[in-house]
């Protein structure tokens, strides 16, 4: 450093900077209603958070429930597409009826997902057929279909609503439930699919590697599930029926609503 000294700015000088700061603050997202303060006390002394801050405390409780990013935010009304598919091509009749199915049987369950979870089933009458006590659902469907767009937009909405949610990444899950050496891990899963509210478990996916140390865990943490009685909302790949992991996940399975997601085909380049 060679300044020898510092000149003391003038007052107009002053007000350039103040200027400058102001207008960083706002174009690095400070609110307009409550100026970055996240709130307000009334003349009653009552404390009101702005909605800025709301979307704040929201957005930390989705990242402490590991919803992933990418989806956050969306909305079924908005994003789940009944007209095209991913590719952009339009969708068969039959693919469009069945996603209007499921948007219809989503908003449902995301509106009683309180009452599904203090033990009151979601209770569905089919074409034919008698009612359905609906608790768990388990969606099926290849890659594009919609798998974790669905699991971001019900785990979101367990957040909303102020219940304990966990999201629940497969291939994750699976690398800390193999092997003997991940016990601490193995029994905070437990504790996890015994507890919380809301279990989302994405992208389930049939892995063909024996692993006895899987088998069992994997067996432990859907025994956990079931006696806890809460809602599980699985998503899987075709295939994950030969995951073969004793009786407690076969019956978790079981006990899941079952719905077939209709899966777009790729574009020429990608098929093989
Ligand atoms: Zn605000």
């Amino acid at each position: 450093m060679n300044n020898k000294y510092i000149e003391k700015p003038t007052d107009s000088q002053l007000d350039f900077i103040a200027k400058l700061q102001k207008e960083s603050e706002s174009s690095s997202g400070a609110c307009s209603i409550c100026k970055g303060a996240g709130g307000w006390t009334n003349e009653l002394g009552q404390y009101t958070f702005c909605e800025c801050e709301k979307e704040k405390m929201f957005m930390a409780k989705c990242t402490k429930a590991n919803i992933p990013y990418k989806n956050l935010g969306k909305s079924l009304e908005e994003h789940w597409n009944l007209r095209q598919d991913v590719w952009g091509n339009n969708l068969s009749q039959n693919a469009l009826d069945k996603k209007a199915d499921i948007k219809k049987l989503v908003e449902r369950y995301t509106k009683v997902l309180p009452a599904i979870i203090a033990g009151n089933p979601l209770k569905i009458k089919p074409r034919v057929g008698n009612a359905i006590n609906l608790t768990s659902l388990l969606f099926q469907g290849g890659q594009w279909s919609g798998k974790s767009l669905l699991c971001t937009l019900i785990a979101q909405e367990g957040v909303r609503r102020n219940l304990t949610v966990e999201y629940v990444d497969w291939s994750e899950l699976y690398s800390d439930l193999s092997g003997f050496e991940n016990r601490d891990k193995q029994n905070d899963w437990a504790d996890i699919f015994g507890s919380k509210d809301l279990i989302i478990l994405d992208g389930v996916d049939f892995y063909d590697v024996r692993n006895p140390s899987f088998v069992i865990q994997l067996d432990r943490i859907a025994r956990a599930r079931a006696r806890c009685g809460k809602p599980i909302i699985i998503t899987a790949y075709p295939g994950y029926e030969k995951i073969e992991a004793g009786h407690g996940w076969s019956s978790l399975l079981a006990s899941c609503f079952k719905v077939t997601l209709p899966t777009p085909e790729p574009p020429k380049p990608y098929a093989s």
